[in-house]
């Protein structure tokens, strides 16, 4: 399930959106202001954030700004809202590298379609069926196999996990701390930390041989899966 950040300092406006959204099958969450927005997009790596313009704390071209320039964050698709159409100019003035632009009010329907186009520019997995298929790396997801070159490469449940998690979101960093929240369980957490999560990398490339370089290191920050 795709999920969305929605910053929007009205409340009334915030929760009808984050409704709308879980309606029309998004996981959603919602803040109020810039600061708690920054925030919540490095703890929550959410999928698309639809941004407000006006925000008490910091404007939102301000905090469009900041996600492109952070390789953590500068791959998320960002939706701008603004409240008047005049406000338009100003935001593609500024060429930030927003997405798409919605102007207030616009309909749960115009919402969710812009939504499902802007997730749909983001890089595709190449498929072949239900394989993804990343040069000499393939994945079966349904399957629970991995092959390089071919040849099936003996992987651990948590390994599978992690490299599918890293190739559904190619392209873009991810935080260990997010990885560790979607690769191991509640349970599972208790018992380890983040190192635990370079631990698993290593031997997930030892297993991948020649196909290894596809899961890229972003140093001080975490793990990549290769883009073309
Ligand atoms: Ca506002």
């Amino acid at each position: 399930m795709a999920k969305v950040l929605v910053v929007e300092d009205e409340p009334d406006i915030r929760q009808m959106l984050v409704r709308q959204l879980r309606d029309s099958g998004f996981e959603a969450m919602g803040v109020g202001t810039a600061k708690e927005a920054l925030e919540s997009v490095k703890a929550e790596g959410p999928d698309l954030i639809l941004l407000d313009l006006m925000l008490p704390d910091m404007d939102g071209l301000e905090v469009c700004k900041r996600l492109r320039r952070d390789p953590v964050t500068e791959r998320i698709p960002i939706i701008m809202v603004t409240a008047r159409a005049s406000e338009m100019d100003r935001i593609l003035g500024f060429e930030l590298g927003a997405d798409d632009y919605l102007t207030k009010p616009f309909s749960p329907r115009e919402l969710v379609l812009r939504i499902r186009r802007s997730m749909d520019r983001q890089v595709p997995a190449p498929t072949n069926g239900d394989l993804l298929v990343f040069g000499e790396l393939t994945v079966d997801v349904p399957g629970h196999r991995v092959l390089v070159r071919g040849k099936g490469v003996d992987i651990t449940a948590t390994e599978f996990r992690l490299l599918t998690v890293l190739a559904r979101r190619r392209g873009r960093v991810q935080t260990r701390e997010h990885l560790l929240q979607e690769v191991w369980t509640h349970g599972e957490r208790d018992e380890i930390d983040v190192r635990t999560v370079d631990t698993h990398v290593r031997r997930l490339r030892e297993k991948l041989g020649s196909a290894a370089d596809l899961v890229e290191t972003v140093r001080g920050v975490g793990y990549r899966f290769a883009a073309p």
